[in-house]
C-alpha cells in the first residue's frame, strides 16, 4: 500500500462514518421535533441498521490494517493526520475489545432501562428502576475495563467524557467547591431574598419565539447556518460547521426558562460553527469534550447572559417584546431576578450558585456505585441525605430526587462532572479574556463579536484536535477552580449585600 492511497482510504472511512452519523442524527432530530406521534417504528428499524453498519465499518479488519500502516508511517504525517489516526485507533481498539454479544445485550438493556425509567419517574417508584440500575452499573464496571484496564473503573469512565480527568483531580475540585460555596449559600439563604415574581407572569410563546430570534442575533449566530426548533428538553445537534440546530422549550409561565436555554444552546452552537473547515468530515470535526463544550454554553448563559451589562443591554428590547408583562420592571430588577439563588431539588432548574452542588452529589454517588462501595438499593437514601446536607432541602419523593435525570438510565456514568468542570473552565477563560478585551464595554453595547472571536481563536477552531487539558491551558493557563469560586463569591456577595 502506498501512503497516498492509505490517506485516501482514511479520508473515505471518516467520510462514511460522518455519513452514518449524519443520517442517525437527522432521524433523531426528526423524531423529537416534527415527526407525527406514531411514526417511531420505521426510524427505529433504520437506526438499528445504521448503528450496526457503522460499528461494522469501524471494527472491520481492513480498518485495523489501515491504521497499523498509517502508524508505521507516523513520521511522514502532519499533525492533523496524526491526530486522526490516534482518535481512530482509540475508537477502533475500544470497540474491538467489547464482545459483540455484550454490546448488543447492553444496547437492549439501555433501551429497556429508558422505558422503565420513564415509568418509574412518573410514578416515583424507585423499586421499579432499581434492578435496571444494578445491571447498568455492572455493565459499566465491565466496560470500564475494556476502555482502559490500567485505570480504576470510575476513572476509565470519567476519561470517556473528559480525557485526562480522574477521581483524584475531581475530589480536589469538589472539595474546593464545597469548602467555598456551602458557607456562601448558607449566608445567601439568610439574606433578604430578591423578587422574581414578574418572571412568572403570562409570556405568550409567540412573543418568546421572536425574542429567541433576537437573542440569537445578539449572539451573532448566523441563522443561515443554524436553525432553532422546539423540544421538551433543549439540546444542540451539529451536522457540520455549516449546519447546526438548537432547540428550546417555551414555558409561558417563566420567561427566563427559554431565554437562558437559547443562550446556553447558542453557546454550544457557536462552538460548533467555529470549528475549522479542514477538520470537517473527519473524526476531528465537532466540539472536543463534554467539559469543554459546557464551558462554552455556560460561558454565554451565565458569565455573559446573567451579567448586569448583558441584562441592561437586552432589557429595552425585551420590554418591546413583552410591554405589558414588564411595564413596571427595571433592568436592575431583571438582573437580580435572573440571579435569584434558591436551593432546590431539580438540577436543570438550579440557579448558577447552587448548580455545582447538584453535580457534586451525583459525582459522589456514581463514584461509590461504580467503585462498589454503594448498592443500587441505597441510592435514594444517600441522595436524600446529601441534598439535606449540602442544599438544606428535603426530598419529598424519588421523582424529585434520584429519578430526575436521564443520564443513568441512558448508561452515562461519569458524565455529570463535566457540567461543573465546564462552569469552572469558563470562569478562568473569562478572567484571561478580560486581560485581552474590553469584555464588559462590548457586552454593554450588545456586541459579542470580539468575545466570540477570542473563543474561536483559542478554543472553537481546534475541534477535536487537542486534548481537553491542553485546550484549557492554551486558552487560560493551568486549570485552577479558584477563579470560579472567586467569581461566584464576588457576584453573589454583591447581589445579596453580604459583608465580605
Ligand atoms: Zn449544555
Amino acid at each position: 500500500m502506498e501512503l497516498e492511497q492509505a490517506l485516501q482510504a482514511a479520508d473515505l472511512l471518516q467520510k462514511k462514518m460522518f455519513a452514518y452519523g449524519m443520517a442517525e442524527s437527522a432521524l433523531y432530530l426528526d423524531g423529537v421535533t416534527v415527526a407525527p406521534k406514531d411514526t417511531a417504528e420505521g426510524r427505529g428499524v433504520a437506526l438499528g441498521i445504521l448503528a450496526g453498519e457503522s460499528q461494522k465499518l469501524l471494527t472491520d479488519p481492513e480498518t485495523g490494517k489501515l491504521l497499523s500502516f498509517l502508524e508505521e508511517h507516523r513520521e511522514e504525517l502532519d499533525t492533523v493526520r496524526r491526530r486522526q489516526v490516534e482518535v481512530l485507533r482509540r475508537e477502533y481498539d475500544q470497540m474491538s475489545r467489547i464482545p459483540p454479544e455484550e454490546y448488543m445485550e447492553y444496547a437492549k438493556l439501555v433501551n429497556d432501562a429508558d422505558d422503565v425509567w420513564h415509568r418509574a419517574k412518573e410514578t416515583s417508584d424507585f423499586a421499579l428502576f432499581c434492578p435496571y440500575l444494578k445491571r447498568l452499573v455492572e455493565f459499566n464496571r465491565k466496560f470500564a475495563g475494556y476502555y482502559d484496564c490500567t485505570k480504576k473503573p470510575y476513572d476509565a469512565l470519567l476519561n470517556e467524557y473528559e480525557r485526562g480527568m480522574d477521581m483524584e483531580r475531581l475530589d480536589r475540585f469538589f472539595a474546593e467547591i464545597r469548602e467555598k460555596l456551602t458557607p456562601l449559600i448558607r449566608a445567601v439563604g439568610q439574606a433578604q431574598q430578591v423578587d422574581d415574581s414578574f418572571l412568572h407572569r403570562k409570556y405568550p410563546a409567540d412573543a418568546q419565539r421572536r425574542f429567541s430570534d433576537y437573542l440569537m442575533e445578539v449572539m451573532g449566530i448566523d441563522r443561515t447556518h443554524c436553525g432553532i426548533g422546539e423540544t421538551e428538553h433543549p439540546f444542540t445537534l451539529n451536522f457540520t460547521n455549516k449546519d447546526v440546530r438548537i432547540t428550546t422549550n417555551y414555558d409561558e409561565d417563566n420567561v427566563a426558562s427559554s431565554m437562558y436555554s437559547v443562550i446556553h444552546e447558542g453557546g454550544h452552537a457557536l462552538y460548533e460553527l467555529g470549528v475549522r473547515d479542514d477538520l470537517q468530515y473527519t473524526v476531528l470535526a465537532g466540539g472536543l469534550s463534554m467539559g469543554v463544550h459546557e464551558s462554552q454554553s455556560r460561558f454565554y448563559e451565565n458569565l455573559i447572559g446573567r451579567s448586569r451589562p448583558f441584562v441592561q443591554a437586552v432589557f429595552p428590547k425585551m420590554q418591546e417584546f413583552f410591554p405589558e408583562q414588564l411595564k413596571d420592571v427595571t433592568a436592575e430588577q431583571m438582573y437580580l431576578a435572573v440571579n435569584r439563588v434558591q436551593p432546590s431539588l431539580i438540577r436543570t432548574e438550579a440557579d448558577e450558585l447552587t448548580y455545582c452542588l447538584h453535580v457534586m452529589i451525583r459525582y459522589e454517588i456514581e463514584k461509590q456505585l461504580i467503585g462498589g462501595m454503594l448498592e443500587a438499593e441505597e441510592v435514594p437514601e444517600v441522595w436524600n441525605r446529601l441534598y439535606r446536607e449540602y442544599l438544606g432541602v428535603e426530598v419529598p419523593d424519588d421523582r424529585n430526587g434520584c429519578l430526575q435525570d436521564s443520564h443513568w438510565s441512558g448508561g452515562s456514568f461519569g458524565y455529570f462532572p463535566s457540567y461543573a468542570l465546564g462552569s469552572a473552565y469558563g470562569a478562568q477563560m473569562l478572567h484571561c479574556m478580560e486581560q485581552d478585551l474590553d469584555v464588559w464595554g462590548d457586552v454593554r453595547r450588545g456586541d459579542l463579536s470580539q468575545i466570540t472571536a477570542w473563543l474561536r481563536g483559542k478554543i472553537h477552531q481546534y475541534g477535536n484536535l487537542l486534548e481537553p487539558a491542553d485546550i484549557v491551558r492554551n486558552a487560560c493557563g493551568e486549570f485552577d477552580p479558584a477563579y470560579y469560586t472567586d467569581y461566584l463569591t464576588k457576584k453573589y456577595s454583591e447581589i445579596y449585600g453580604l459583608d465580605r
